[in-house]
């Protein structure tokens, strides 16, 4: 079967860096999978993670997606295919960034169905049931800044999914949460994967990759473990490393 994403000699040479944050990385990932990347601090996680998703472009190599609209490489679009893909069919959940803390939840989940188009009384309509959904009922009209860091990863779960996101990409959504919090939070993106989605998750945590199908281990920018779950005593060395 086609894979949902397959990078193939992904590199990242940055301007300035010694060596290559990413070295000719291959990747499979299919439909329906949750894939945690470990590795330590440095290690390229991110820049991966950025250049799968097309916010970065790779110095060399590709990435095929299998888009509803027919295989597409992520690597060389304009920045129109790049931003409808972003808009329809990717999802990203980061520690920080992408949500607006003057924004209520629900703005902050309404505007991106509103970027994709949709008016905003269907919009907010769409973004209250997600709000909902992931247990954040009553909270719509709260600005971002005034929830806290479980409830506000909530909100940009809901709105990684409220486009209908078929791949969502979290780069350490559990960094800055106690770990109480951090189960609910990764228990609802994995809920997101028992939908049919797919989930790719950049951790330190070994209990968050534990729980993924699936750990891809980096090392200088280079994959140097990719095992089914749970997470090998090799990556977890690799991590303390
Ligand atoms: P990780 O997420 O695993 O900590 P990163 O992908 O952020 O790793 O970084 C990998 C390597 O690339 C590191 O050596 C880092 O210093 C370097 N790097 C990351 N971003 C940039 C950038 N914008 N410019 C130059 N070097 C960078
Ligand atoms: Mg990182």
């Amino acid at each position: 079967m086609t894979p949902l994403l397959s990078a193939r000699g992904l590199t990242m040479q940055y301007p300035g860096g010694v060596t290559p944050a990413l070295d000719a990385v291959d990747l499979d990932i299919g439909a329906g999978e949750s894939v945690a990347i470990m590795g330590a601090s440095g290690s390229g996680k991110t820049t991966l993670l950025h250049c799968l998703a097309g916010i970065l472009r790779p110095t060399a190599g590709l990435v095929s997606f299998a888009s509803v609209q027919g295989p597409v490489r992520v690597e060389s679009l304009d920045d129109g295919e790049r931003s409808r893909l972003r808009r329809e069919e990717l999802g990203f959940v980061f520690q920080q960034g992408l949500l607006l803390d003057e924004l209520t939840a629900l703005e902050n989940v309404a505007v991106a169905r509103m970027l994709a188009g949709v008016p905003r009384g269907q919009a907010e309509a769409e973004a209250a049931q997600w709000l909902q959904h992931l247990g954040l009922a009553g909270l719509e009209q709260r600005r971002l800044g005034e929830l806290s860091g479980g409830q506000a990863q909530r909100v940009a779960i809901a709105r990684a999914q409220v486009t209908g996101a078929r791949l969502i990409f979290a780069d350490e959504p559990t960094g800055a949460l106690d770990s109480a919090t951090s189960v609910e939070v990764l228990d609802l993106l994995l809920a997101a994967t028992q939908q049919g989605r797919t989930l790719v998750v950049v951790t330190h945590d070994a209990d968050v990759a534990r729980r993924c199908a699936r750990t891809v281990v980096l090392r200088d920018g280079r994959v140097v473990s990719d095992t089914a779950a749970p997470a090998a005593a090799a990556s977890a060395a690799e991590v303390s490393r």
